[in-house]
């Protein structure tokens, strides 16, 4: 972890590459939103894509000999290759048998996945990258960034020093680079002996490999060479062109925000090309840890990967660090089970930078559920090396939040006292400059134990499921929600319950999340079957519900209990008189934050609506990504916690002083307590301003104008 840390300090002092490497990530997510709006029916394309590639796992072997025997009749010579040696053995035997010197590549994901350049070239062949950003990667001897933009990081100026290096001075401008990339490669393009492609998609019924690209040299590479060699994953194939038209829709509209990439070659055999003879196609069709992929069901889903990028895109601790911190060879979400796959467990280290935000899972074209993929990972580095001393305390946070509450206010007064917090860092490794936030002594539980329920009986029920924050922290929020619900006529329960369980989620501890989902269903079952409504005013307790649960369980009934849930304020606004009775008791501004699990379940505009009926100003402030706390992630000490969270939280703390807003707002306690310290503003929780709003108490807002100082250093 020593040498992670590093790594991510690195990441984070490299602001160069920060801004480079955000502004395409900002592109990228922009560019997938507006794609999606003109798409027709979205929702649905993913489906099919969901459908066809779990199908295509499922049918492989049979798609894998429909593939070979189709693809042989078009004049292919297929080779089932183990791993990456016997790939690139095969491809240096071709070059031999050919007497090859010069080696084209264009859109061969795959061939730096087995590292094939270095051996070929010890070999004595010269290998030249096409594509402009794998090109750029070559020269620079580095790794790609990221899987669609390999060179994202790279500014026009290093760009043009790059392609310098050994002649004059290539102005740092991108015409001028363009006219040198393509005159430098034209001879390449027509001198090789063997162009290497990937494929985006392989296609069963016709033997037909499909090419996207957005520069057009994968044609070149294709078609000029006298031998094609073609190295794709197994993972590729799909049943008919049907399949493969609606990955070919998929892929660019979340790489790139376009509805098609520029060129898409289907080849299917080779053409004449003149009177050229011998002209050869050779299909590799790489294992490398597929199978194995494959026969685990728990993880069976990583295959499904289109390749499309848009996972990096979003996510909030790659966009700091980028692609060399977070990865190995394959990058960012997906390359934690991937590089898990295919290059070993021993070097997903990485994977301690996931902080559970579930964003990549919401991007998916593929529908793949990548944080859990993640945690498996995470569950298997534990079985290894056993959990981390940190990971086991924060995993333990609630216990740490019930003592609080029994003591306090002493442990308010004890946890800011600097030499208290010096403490906690050094010996449970919470980050000293972490700002926690107050314990309440009374607790929502004891409130709930003497409470007379106001509705007895009612055709609205609701069963409250309460947390560790509107219970140790703030119970006037667990009280207000039930006084709400009931004043609108709801009849409300409070089932057996414990804590969500994320944290043992976020930190690979499956069995215990298994225990807790399991535990939390089973006492709201019976309240769902008799027609409640499970509602939450934790975001992340909500999702865990319709999300986490079901995922962990994979039975009938979390799936029964997740239909059932709801977001708490998506419950009150369907109450119409609810709405009705809001007054409009305050004014001025405040900046709305949807936190992260949120955005996965409705986006919160229901939230949004409500709380302008106040009379305040609301305006919804996102970057895109997440505020950065992920959790308990942001109470670690160091860098692989508080260092890097603050980092991802920079650009969001920035817009919420940039608007001028009076306070915030959010549903989460963790973003809560990010922002708070990020940007001195106060956070409130919406169903405490909605309850003094109910009360007519215009004097609430008070409070939440004076600005949060924080404990003394
Ligand atoms: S869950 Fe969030 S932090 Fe983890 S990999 Fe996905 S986007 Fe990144
Ligand atoms: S996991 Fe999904 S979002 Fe990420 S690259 Fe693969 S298909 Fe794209």
């Amino acid at each position: 972890m020593t040498e992670l840390k590093d790594k991510i300090l690195e990441g984070i002092k490299n602001t160069t590459q920060r801004e480079a490497l955000g502004a395409a990530m900002r592109r990228g997510r922009e560019g997938r939103a507006s794609a999606l709006q003109i798409l027709d029916q979205p929702d649905k394309l993913r489906e099919r894509v969901r459908r066809t590639k779990e199908g295509a796992i499922a049918d492989l072997d049979e798609l894998l000999e429909e593939f070979t025997v189709n693809a042989t009749k078009r004049g292919a010579t297929i080779f089932l290759a183990k791993d990456g040696s016997a790939a690139i053995n095969y491809i240096a035997e071709i070059a031999r048998v050919n007497n090859a010197k010069l080696i084209t590549k264009s859109k061969s994901l795959t061939s730096e996945e087995i590292e094939m350049n270095h051996p070929l070239e010890a070999m004595g062949y010269e290998v030249v990258e096409t594509d402009l950003g794998e090109r750029i990667i070559q020269i620079a001897k580095e790794k790609p960034i990221h899987l669609v933009f390999p060179a994202a990081h790279k500014t026009v100026e290093q760009i043009a020093d790059l392609f310098s290096i050994g002649q004059s001075k290539i102005q740092p401008d991108h015409p001028t680079i363009m006219k040198f990339v393509r005159e430098n490669l034209r001879n390449i393009f027509l001198s090789a002996d063997i162009g290497v492609t990937g494929a985006n998609v392989a296609i069963a019924e016709t033997g037909t490999i499909v090419i996207e690209t957005n520069e057009g040299n994968a044609r070149l590479v294709s078609s000029i060479p006298k031998i094609q060699v073609v190295i794709m994953g197994m993972e590729k194939i799909v049943p008919s062109v049907e399949n493969a038209i609606d990955m070919i829709k998929a892929h660019p509209t979340s790489a790139t925000g376009q509805q098609l990439t520029t060129y898409i070659s289907f080849i299917s055999g080779r053409s004449p090309l003149n009177d050229q003879q011998g002209r050869k196609l050779y299909i590799i069709i790489l294992d490398n840890g597929r199978t194995k992929i494959r026969s685990d069901l728990d993880i069976r889903e990583a295959l499904y990967c289109i390749r499309c990028g848009a996972c990096m895109n979003i996510c909030p601790t790659y966009e700091v660090v980028g692609g060399h911190v977070f990865g190995y060879i394959y990058p960012g979400p997906i390359g934690i089970p991937w590089t898990a796959g295919v290059h070993g467990l021993e070097n997903t280290d990485f994977a301690a930078l996931c902080i559970s935000c579930g964003l990549c899972h919401e991007m998916c074209p593929a529908d793949i559920g990548i944080p859990y993929l993640i945690a498996k990972v995470k569950e298997q580095q534990n079985l290894k090396r056993g959990q981390s001393f940190v990971n086991k305390i924060m995993i333990r946070s609630d216990e740490f939040a019930k003592i609080a509450s029994t003591v306090a206010p002493i442990s308010n007064w004890i946890l800011r006292l600097p030499s208290f917090r010096y403490l906690l860092e050094k010996t449970l490794g919470i980050d000293r400059r972490r700002h926690l936030p107050k314990f309440s002594r009374d607790t929502f539980d004891e409130w709930w134990s003497t409470h007379i329920p106001m509705v007895e009986e009612s055709q609205r029920k609701v069963a409250y499921f309460v947390d560790v924050y509107a219970n140790y922290n703030r119970p006037d929020i667990g009280i207000g929600a039930v006084t709400l619900l009931e004043k609108c006529g709801v009849e409300v329960v409070v089932p057996e319950q414990k804590t969500s369980g994320m944290p043992y989620f976020s930190y690979g501890e499956l069995e215990k999340a298994r225990a807790v989902a399991s535990y939390n269903v089973e006492h709201m079952l019976p309240f769902v079957r008799k027609g409640y409504c499970v509602v939450a005013t934790e975001p992340t307790a909500t999702y865990c519900f319709k999300e986490l649960y079901p995922r962990l369980l994979m039975n009938d009934e979390s799936r029964l209990v997740a239909q059932h849930t709801n977001e708490y304020l998506d419950f009150l606004t369907a109450i119409e008189p609810f709405k009705a009775s809001i007054k409009k008791v305050f004014s001025g501004k405040a900046g709305f934050h949807i936190s992260c699990h949120q955005r996965a379940l409705g986006k919160g505009q229901a939230t949004v609506d409500l709380l302008r009926l106040t009379g305040i100003a609301v305006k919804v402030i996102e970057t895109g990504t997440c505020c950065g706390m992920g959790g308990t992630f942001g109470l670690k000490a160091g860098v692989l916690g508080y260092g890097l969270s603050c980092e991802v939280g920079l650009p969001l703390f920035e817009l919420f002083k940039k608007w001028e807003v009076d306070f915030g707002l959010t549903e989460s306690s963790v973003c809560a307590m990010q922002l708070e310290q990020g940007t001195n503003l106060r956070f409130e929780h919406p169903v405490a301003l909605l309850t003094a709003a109910l009360d007519g108490r215009s004097e609430y807002l008070d409070h939440l104008r004076t600005k949060d100082e924080g404990p003394a250093n």
